[in-house]
């Protein structure tokens, strides 16, 4: 759902029931440039609450999670990005 106000366009979050400012920055855009709802602190505040609980995604790994922004816990998450800069390195995505 969109309206346009003076400030420009605004899109409805259903989840959080206010209007956002319809960007990137309050939005994420789906692969075809549509914005998706809900806005992205919706998005952020259930990811914090589901990550809390869970514990890193690597199979027979317990540790907590670093951080709510992560699945994973600091040394998987290191080792993740660790790999992501090396393919990066030799071109690979
Ligand atoms: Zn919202
Ligand atoms: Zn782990």
């Amino acid at each position: 759902m969109m309206r346009d106000t003076e400030f420009g366009p605004e899109k409805f979050c259903n989840q959080c029931q206010e209007w956002w400012p319809a960007t990137d920055e309050f939005f994420f855009k789906s692969s075809k440039g549509y914005l998706r709802s809900p806005c992205k602190a919706c998005i952020d505040d259930k990811r914090r609450k589901t990550n809390a609980l869970k514990p890193c995604c690597v199979p027979g790994c317990n540790n907590p999670r670093y951080h709510w922004r992560f699945s994973r816990c600091k040394q998987h998450q290191q080792e993740a990005n660790r790999v992501r800069y090396m393919r990066q390195k030799v071109g690979l995505r």
